[in-house]
This record gives structure tokens, sequence and C-alpha cells, in this order.
């Protein structure tokens, strides 16, 4: 069986860019992805729009085209998929690396298809699968969303929107301009200090002219099949009539993997241990890239500052091969 220099799991941007860098490297590689290319930017809001600007975005010095400022999950999709296509980057799709393991110097990879054998492994699986649940009675019903796609299937409906970043104020401001009565049920005392500056004006005058109810200091204890329940800034206990609930309460990173390939995780994040200049963990030869390295606090890393990891990271790997002690 061939032994790779370097498995990457994962298939976003940052994995992308690994790829891309082994390969200049003259490294053998393989990234193993469990969805399509991309698979986190292809689950996006339908209309989301980056925050970045596009030559944030850019991977490897590639130019990065976009008709706005701020590109769109469209154009995001066209360029990275468009370099996986043209460099023609080995990528497995819809395969699932479930298990890291080592015995001695090499890497075993389990996939939901087969067996890999590398001398170096970079974690770049993001956070974008696992949901920051909120463990409440009748979370599991159908009605409730984790995911936010697109404004349609909510017109005329009421809903309830459970959070404040970026994504809950999209989806609130969308789903209200498509006829939905929306309600937004918010653990903190204000709209989170995060959210694009030039959208932030827009939700915060809905919520006082009335058009988008906002309950600040509030937590969600129950859903029913009709009905949300409440407890508001006073202590109240409230039902309100519901159709719909999309719980934006963010997402973790998988930490049973992380664990179980061998990574300690500290602190209250849970952030995994790793050196900063190398992005190798406490497993030699075993590396972490992209937004994973935040542990829970996935405001840490973006595409924008962690595109570096790649560099750091095979800077590394061919260092030790030239001194004779890594690949
Ligand atoms: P991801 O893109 O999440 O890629 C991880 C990949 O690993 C996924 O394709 C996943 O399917 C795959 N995977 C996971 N587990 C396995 C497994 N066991 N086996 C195989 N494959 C696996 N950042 C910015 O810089 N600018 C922005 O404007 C911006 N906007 C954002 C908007 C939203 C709505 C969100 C959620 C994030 C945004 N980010 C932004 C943050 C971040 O840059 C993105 O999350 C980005 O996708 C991170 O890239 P990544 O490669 O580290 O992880």
């Amino acid at each position: 069986m061939e032994i790779l220099d370097i498995l990457i799991i994962g298939g976003g941007p940052i994995g992308l860019n690994c790829a891309l860098e082994a390969r200049k490297n003259n490294l053998t590689y393989l990234v193993i992805e469990k969805g399509t290319i991309v698979n986190s930017l292809y689950n996006y809001p339908l209309y989301m729009r980056f925050f970045s600007t596009a030559e944030k975005l850019e991977i490897d010095d590639i130019p990065f085209i976009s008709t706005a400022p701020k590109p769109g999950r469209q154009e995001a999709l066209e360029y990275y998929q468009g370099i996986a296509r043209q460099r023609e980057i080995n990528i497995n799709l819809y395969e699932k690396v479930l298990k890291v393991s080592k015995a001695g110097d090499i890497f075993n990879i389990e996939t939901s298809k087969a067996v890999y054998k590398a001398k170096n492994v970079i974690i770049s699986t993001g956070f974008y699968d696992i949901p920051n649940l909120m463990n409440i009675p009748g979370e599991d019903l159908p009605k409730v969303k984790h995911y936010y796609t697109e404004p349609y299937p909510y017109a005329k409906q009421k809903i309830v929107i459970v959070g404040s970043s970026n994504s809950a104020v999209d989806a609130a401001l969308e789903t209200y301009r498509k006829g939905a009565d929306v309600t937004m049920i918010i653990r903190n005392p204000e709209i989170s200090k995060s959210v694009k500056y030039w959208v932030k004006p827009d939700i915060e005058n809905r919520i006082t002219e009335g058009s988008i109810k906002a309950y600040f200091n509030s937590e969600i204890t129950e859903i029913t099949d009709n009905a949300v329940i409440f407890r508001d800034k006073n202590g109240t206990i409230n039902e309100i009539e519901n159709d719909f609930v999309l719980a934006l309460t963010g997402y973790l990173p998988d930490f049973e993997f992380l664990r179980s390939s061998g990574i300690e995780l500290q602190g209250d994040c849970l952030n995994p241990m790793y050196h900063p200049e190398t992005m190798e963990t406490n497993v030699p030869n075993l590396y972490l890239a992209g937004v994973v390295c935040g542990g829970k606090d996935t405001h840490l890393w973006f595409i924008e500052n962690s595109r570096i990891h790649a560099e750091m990271i095979v800077g590394n790997i061919v260092s030790g091969k030239e001194s004779g002690g890594k690949t």
C-alpha cells in the first residue's frame, strides 16, 4: 500500500490550500472529503454574502474575481471548486474519515470506504457539521431547523429565531421581507457585536419600529407542535404561537473525532493543543488547519486568517524531511 506524505482530512478552502501547498513542494497527498468540494460553503444560506472581500478569501494567490466587493456563496463555490478542477487536486469525495491512529511513525486512516497510510495527517474539518444544541424539550421536532437555507418556506408563518449572530440576523431580515411574522429570542442584552456593520442598523431599526419582535436577556425553554415557551428578562414565562423555529445558535467542531485522534483539548473552550508556529498537535506529525483550531470559540479563525496554515504546516514537514526527521 502506498504511504502518502500527507493525508488531508476535509476539502474546505483550507484543506484545498494545504493540497496546493503540498503539491508545490512535490509531496504526495490526498484530500478526503465527506461531501462535495467545499461542502460547508455548499450548505450555507443560498443568498449569504461573505463579510470578507474577495481578495481575503483567495488561496495560493489565485485571483478571486467577484462582481461585488464582498462575494456571495455561489461565487465562492465557483472559485474554490474551479481551483480543485483546474489544478486537478487529488480529492476523494463522499468519503468520511472515521478514525486516525498511529503505528510507529505511520498513520492509519480509516474511512467509510477504505484504509490509507500516511506519514503526516492534516485535520482541516471545520466546524459547520455539528449544531450547538439548546438541549430543551421539543428541539427534535421537525419544525425546528439548525440550518437556514432561504426565506421562501417561511412566508406567512410565525417563526422564532434563536440567537443574534450573523446567521440569525440574516435569517430574521430575509424572512421578515418575505412576509414571515418574526420573533427573535436572544440570550444577550443586545444584537451581537460581530454582526456585519452594514447589516446591524437594519436589524436594530426593524426591532425598534416593531416590525421584528425581539426579546433580549431571554431564553427559550420548550418547543411544542404549535408554540414556543421562553423566559423573558423579568423571569416571566411566556408562550407564543409558532410554526417554525430557526435555532441559529452556532456550530461546533467534532471534538470526539479530535480526541479519538489523540489530540488534547484544553480549557472551557476545548481548545485543541497545537504549536502556534507549526500547527503540529501534541501527536507528532498530526496537524490542524483552518477554523477547527478554535475549539468552541468559532469566531477566532476565518478563511482570512487561517489561509497561512497551509504554508506553516507544509514548511514544517519539508524542513523536517530535509533534516532527515519528518517524512
Ligand atoms: P470548512 O470549510 O468547514 O471545511 C471543512 C470540511 O471538512 C468540510 O467540507 C466537511 O465536509 C469536511 N469534513 C468534516 N469532517 C470530515 C470527516 N470526518 N471526513 C471527511 N471530511 C470531513 N470566513 C471568512 O474568512 N470570511 C467570511 O466572510 C466568512 N463568512 C462565513 C459565513 C458563514 C455563514 C459561516 C458559517 C462561516 C463563515 N466564515 C467566514 C468562517 C470560515 O472561514 C468558514 O467556516 C470556512 O468554511 C472555514 O474553512 P475550513 O476549510 O477551515 O473549514
